[in-house]
């Protein structure tokens, strides 16, 4: 069985692919055009996020059984066109949980206690500035989550209890039984009642038709002038242009972005002269221990599928309806 990999992966999960015997293929690079002819004899496909995985490009892969992405987000997969084809699609959605929390948790911390500030001013010998009291405490502050899945309620919980904030959610598609579990530590609220009430809101949706720019100027406008944003979820769900006029006119106090409209951020995005942003490169799961994991449960994913299993989160379950994949078995061995 041949696996295409149109970036380069761990090599942990080269190491699984070729114990089961899998032909590993690695594209010269992720562009289109260079992936496009090696589809044609794949059968299963690695994806990361440099590369959209579109209808054009899967038309020819005849052959393809599985894509498997090493991340949570399929907003670079054309999902639909993968189930006309009968092709299983897999996500990790949880498998970065606890990496991306942690990556809030540092923007969180490092923006209300002005750390890069605070830096800039020793380096410069402007040791006074301790007198001017920037920093903020988070005790007893609300965090309004928007997107109250694995990573929110994760952060949620990590606010309650280690910083004890109050912990406020927008989720409208939250089940009954979630909403009854965390009844006692979480507020659910409105999307605006959150925005005017948070002092840290952080985004924790999926980019859908229905997210794309759901934080927009008249969004931003109702958040408080001391509260920040961060963003590790998508740049899309936020209109960025709406959002650099909000910093350039302190309108809000700051954001933490781990994602942006453009991926690379262009040379000329106001966003890199603004001082009351946190900029990282969409690195919040690319721990050390997180890119490990991703990738081996991605090889995993498509050795289930080969090994005639149903691997866990299939994202288009309705595909194993069809002939094809009608023999699937659940039992992945330990
Ligand atoms: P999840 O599926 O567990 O949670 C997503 C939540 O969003 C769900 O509870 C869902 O009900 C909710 N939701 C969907 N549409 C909504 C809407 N219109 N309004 C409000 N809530 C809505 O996913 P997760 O593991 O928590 O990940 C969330 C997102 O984070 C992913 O989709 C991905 O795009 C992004 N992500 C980014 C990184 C990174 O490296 N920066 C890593 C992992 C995930």
């Amino acid at each position: 069985m041949n696996v295409l990999l149109p970036q380069p992966i761990e090599a942990e999960a080269i190491v699984l692919l070729e114990k089961e015997n899998c032909t590993v293929i690695r594209a010269p690079d992720p562009k289109p055009e260079t992936v496009l002819p090696l589809m044609l004899d794949a059968q299963g496909l690695i994806v990361r996020t440099g590369i959209t995985v579109s209808r054009d490009l899967l038309a020819d892969a005849n052959e393809l059984l599985v894509i498997a992405r090493t991340g949570g987000g399929l907003d670079n997969v054309d999902v639909d066109a993968a189930t006309e084809k009968g092709v299983i699609v897999t996500s990790n959605l949880g498998v970065n949980t606890i990496s991306v929390a942690e990556q809030v948790l540092a923007m969180m911390l490092a923006l209300t206690k002005r750390l890069d500030l605070m830096d800039a001013a020793v380096r410069r010998g402007n040791f006074a500035i301790r007198y001017q009291n920037l920093p903020r405490d988070l005790n007893g502050k609300t965090i309004g989550l928007v997107g109250f899945g694995r990573i929110g309620c994760e952060i949620g919980r990590i606010c309650r209890q280690i910083l004890d904030m109050r912990v406020m959610a927008y989720d409208p598609y939250l089940s009954e039984a979630k909403k009854a579990e965390c009844r006692t530590w979480v507020t659910i609220v409105g999307l605006e009642d959150l925005l005017s009430k948070a002092d840290v809101i952080s985004i924790h949706v999926p980019l859908t038709d229905e997210t794309r720019h759901l934080l927009d100027a008249p969004e931003i406008s109702l958040m408080k002038p001391e509260a920040i944003l961060i963003n590790t979820s998508r740049g899309g769900v936020v209109n960025e242009t709406a959002l650099i006029h909000a910093l350039q006119n302190n309108q809000i106090a700051g954001a933490g972005l781990d994602v942006f409209s453009q991926e690379p951020v262009a040379a000329d995005n106001p966003l890199l002269k603004l001082d009351n942003v946190i900029l990282t490169p969409h690195t919040a799961a690319l721990t050390r221990e997180c890119v490990i994991r991703m990738a081996t449960e991605a090889a995993r994913c498509v050795i289930d599928v080969f090994a005639g299993r149903e691997p866990p989160n299939v994202a288009n379950r309705q595909v194993l309806a069809v002939e094809r994949w009608k023999h699937l078995h659940r039992t992945r061995p330990a």
